[in-house]
């Protein structure tokens, strides 16, 4: 058991396993988010379509420390397999209930934006956008996606901000359509790609899900490009996109929104599980100190939390 302070950045996949195993270990943990929800790019969205995942739709592993956990949320019902393959897994019933559930009572500050770290002989202290002093805390775990580390830390550590800003981060723009009468798509839902769009995802009519919802993900290169478009272009530019694609025209959509990842996807060149600057107390983790997926993120704040408690 240890008394010592910890702050966690972030409270996506790789921020919130650091800040579970920390406090497994009986560290005192405070973990900041600058969304009012948990999750980053494994949240989900409320809308009249129902709950619906804007980043990651589902993820797979092949590692077993990482099959062993999810058998463990699976028993806990916070994740499920996909009925179409069961090697891909999802947040149940969605991605942003998996966050929170393995959140569970963890000191949260949401809204709560990170804009500035100092450091002295006490710790580090974090300065919000309120310019609250947070701190000091004895260890600082950074779990944020690569080009906002390198912002925040170019001040104080700039060595760890420069490795942090080696990482290209892809935009990525996904597009929601919604039907209350079930769509029947005469093609094979993988089949359904092409320049601009990189991949579909269906989910069902359910109590939950009050309108089938197809689930459009853009390539990194049309995202690129059209990064800056209006939500109504990109609406109606995927749209249009599907339709030549599909063999038979969908009927119109009753519901439809657009949203855009600025750093959706990128990884270092050469994958580590986290950057670290121990004898100061900070660690970087995040999915881009891997590979870039889901399980990166898990390992990378397993990794953080390892590296602190191996070092009391
Ligand atoms: C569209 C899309 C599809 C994807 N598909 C797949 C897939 O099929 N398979 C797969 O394995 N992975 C996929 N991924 C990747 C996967 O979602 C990520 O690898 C993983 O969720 C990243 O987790 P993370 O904790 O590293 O970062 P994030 O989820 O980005 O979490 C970082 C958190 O930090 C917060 N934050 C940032 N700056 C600050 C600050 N200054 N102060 C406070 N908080 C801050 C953010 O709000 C966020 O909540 C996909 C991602 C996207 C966007």
């Amino acid at each position: 058991m240890s008394s010592s302070k910890i702050a966690v950045i972030g409270a996506g996949l790789a921020g919130i396993t650091a800040a579970r195993s920390l406090t497994a270990a009986g560290y005192n943990v405070q973990v900041f988010e600058k969304s009012r929800g948990s999750g980053g790019r494994l949240a989900s969205k409320r809308s009249d379509m129902g709950r619906v995942n804007l980043g990651a739709q589902a993820f797979s592993t092949d590692d077993a420390q990482f099959l062993q956990e999810l058998e463990n949320w699976q028993q806990s019902g916070w994740v499920e397999g996909l009925a179409a393959d069961p090697t891909l897994w999802t947040g149940a019933p969605y991605m942003s209930a998996l966050t929170r559930n393995l959140l569970g009572h963890i000191n949260t500050h949401f809204a709560c934006e990170i804009r500035t770290l100092s450091h002295d002989d006490n710790g580090w202290s974090l300065h919000d956008q309120h310019q609250h002093v947070h701190g000091p805390f004895k260890q600082l775990v950074v779990a944020i996606p690569a080009p906002q580390a390198e912002t925040l830390l170019e001040p104080c550590a700039p060595e760890l901000a420069g490795q942090a800003g080696s990482v290209v981060m892809q935009p990525i723009w996904m597009v929601a359509l919604g039907f209350k009468q079930p769509v029947h798509l005469k093609q094979p839902i993988d089949q359904l790609h092409n320049d601009a769009i990189a991949q579909v995802t269906l989910t069902p009519l359910s109590d939950d899900h009050p309108m089938q919802t197809l689930m459009l993900r853009a390539t990194d290169s049309w995202s690129s490009a059209h990064l800056e478009n209006e939500r109504e272009q990109v609406i109606a530019d995927l749209s249009a996109s599907l339709a030549s694609v599909l063999s038979e025209p969908l009927p119109v959509a009753d519901s439809v929104f657009a949203h855009r990842w600025r750093y959706g996807l990128g990884a270092l060149t050469q994958p580590s599980t986290l950057l670290a600057d121990a004898q100061r107390g900070l660690y970087l983790a995040g999915d881009w100190c891997g590979t870039g997926d889901v399980y990166s993120a898990w390992r990378s704040g397993q990794h953080a939390a390892q590296q602190i408690i191996s070092q009391q």
